[in-house]
C-alpha cells in the first residue's frame, strides 16, 4: 500500500465529483522537509516552531532561529509555510524556560499568553521570521488564542518589528498573512470578530476536542471516550466553517482527526477544503478523497449533524458512506 500511495504524489487532490482539496503537512524540524516532495503535500500548514525550542538546551538566538526559518522556506521552494509562534507549555516542555510548577499547564501559562508577558521572546522570534523571509511571502498563526483582544495585542508587536526593520534598512516580505489557531473554545463566542482580524484561521482540533470535551488529550483513560466524529464536536466545527465563509476569511484546519480518512471524510463534508496532516497521512487521505462524491457527502451528513432524536452514532453513518 506504501508503493501505491507513492505512486499518489503527483496526483492532484480533486474529489470524483470536481472539488479540488488542498493537502498540507505539518512539520516543526528540517529533517521533516524532505517529507514535502515525498508526501506531495502542497505546503506547510504547521510549522511547530517549538520543536527547536524543546531540543536545544539553552534557547535558540535570534539568529539561529531565521537560520532554521530560512532554511525552511528555502527547502519549501516556493511552496506556501505557515509558521506558529512558540507554543511552549501545556505538553511541550521547555526545560530551561519553565518557571514554577503549574497544576492544570494545559490551561495554564502557555503560548500566546506567555510571549505576550514575555514579549522580548515573540519580538525576538517575530524578527527571525521576518528576516528569514525577505522578499517571499511570511505566513505566521498564533497558538491558543482566546479573546480578539490578543491578537490585536501580538499585530503590534509585529508591526513594531516591520517598522524598526525597515527602519534598518533590511528587506521586508513580499507579503505577510496573520492568522490565528483556533483551539480555545472561548472564540467560538467571538467568531465574528475573529474573521475580521485575522487573515486566515486554523482550527488545532487537537486542543479545541480537549477543551470543548474536558478530555485531557494526553490521558489515555478519558481521551478515548468521546468520539470527535460525534455531533458535539462536529457541530462546532461545521459552525467555524459557516463563520469563515460568510466573512470570506481562509480556513484550515491542522489537527490529528485531519490524517484518518475516516475523519478527513468527515472535515470535507463539514466544507473543510484546506486540512493539514503529519506526512504519512497524505497518501491515505489522497486516495479516500479520489474516490469521494463530496455533494452527495454534505447533501447527508449536514442532516445527519443536526438531528437531534437520532441514535445513530455520526461515525457509523461515515463507515457506511466510506
Ligand atoms: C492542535 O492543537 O490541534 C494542534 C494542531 O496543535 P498542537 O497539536 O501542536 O497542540
Ligand atoms: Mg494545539
Amino acid at each position: 500500500r506504501q508503493e501505491q500511495f507513492r505512486e499518489l504524489r503527483k496526483v492532484k487532490p480533486c474529489t470524483r465529483d470536481g472539488q479540488d482539496i488542498t493537502l498540507q503537512m505539518n512539520a516543526g524540524l528540517l529533517v521533516d522537509l524532505p517529507q514535502l516532495k515525498e508526501s506531495g503535500a502542497s505546503g506547510i500548514g504547521l510549522f511547530r516552531t517549538e520543536l527547536q525550542f524543546m531540543i536545544a538546551s539553552t534557547m535558540p538566538k535570534v539568529e539561529e532561529q531565521q537560520t532554521l526559518y530560512r532554511n525552511v522556506l528555502r527547502e519549501a521552494a516556493g511552496r506556501p509555510v505557515t509558521f506558529r509562534t512558540l507554543d511552549i507549555g501545556g505538553d511541550k516542555v521547555v526545560p530551561y524556560f519553565r518557571s514554577a510548577e503549574e497544576e492544570n499547564p494545559a490551561i495554564g501559562w502557555r503560548a500566546i499568553r506567555l510571549s505576550l508577558d514575555r514579549p522580548g521572546l515573540l519580538r525576538t522570534q517575530l524578527r527571525a521570521l521576518l528576516r528569514a523571509a525577505a522578499g517571499v511571502e511570511l505566513k505566521l498563526m498564533l497558538p491558543m488564542v482566546t479573546e480578539v483582544n490578543e491578537l490585536r495585542q501580538a499585530r503590534e508587536l509585529l508591526d513594531k518589528e516591520v517598522r524598526h526593520l525597515s527602519r534598518f534598512g533590511y528587506q521586508l516580505p513580499r507579503s505577510l498573512k496573520f492568522g490565528a489557531m483556533l483551539e480555545v473554545p472561548s472564540l467560538l463566542w467571538q467568531l465574528d470578530e475573529l474573521m475580521e482580524e485575522v487573515d486566515f484561521v486554523s482550527v488545532g482540533s487537537n486542543d479545541l476536542f480537549q477543551f470543548v470535551m474536558a478530555v485531557d488529550r494526553g490521558n489515555s483513560r478519558v481521551s478515548d471516550r468521546f468520539d470527535p466524529l460525534g455531533r458535539p464536536f462536529l457541530r462546532v466545527l461545521r459552525q467555524i466553517v459557516v463563520a469563515a465563509d460568510k466573512a470570506g476569511t481562509s480556513l484550515t484546519l491542522c489537527g490529528e482527526i485531519a490524517g484518518k480518512p475516516l475523519s478527513a471524510m468527515a472535515l470535507l463534508g463539514l466544507g473543510y477544503r484546506n486540512i493539514s496532516m503529519s506526512p504519512s497521512s497524505i497518501g491515505p487521505v489522497k486516495s479516500m478523497l479520489l474516490s469521494l462524491d463530496l455533494g452527495k457527502l454534505e447533501a447527508e451528513l449536514l442532516p445527519m449533524i443536526a438531528e437531534t432524536e437520532s441514535d445513530r452514532p455520526v461515525r457509523e453513518f461515515l463507515t457506511d458512506f466510506a
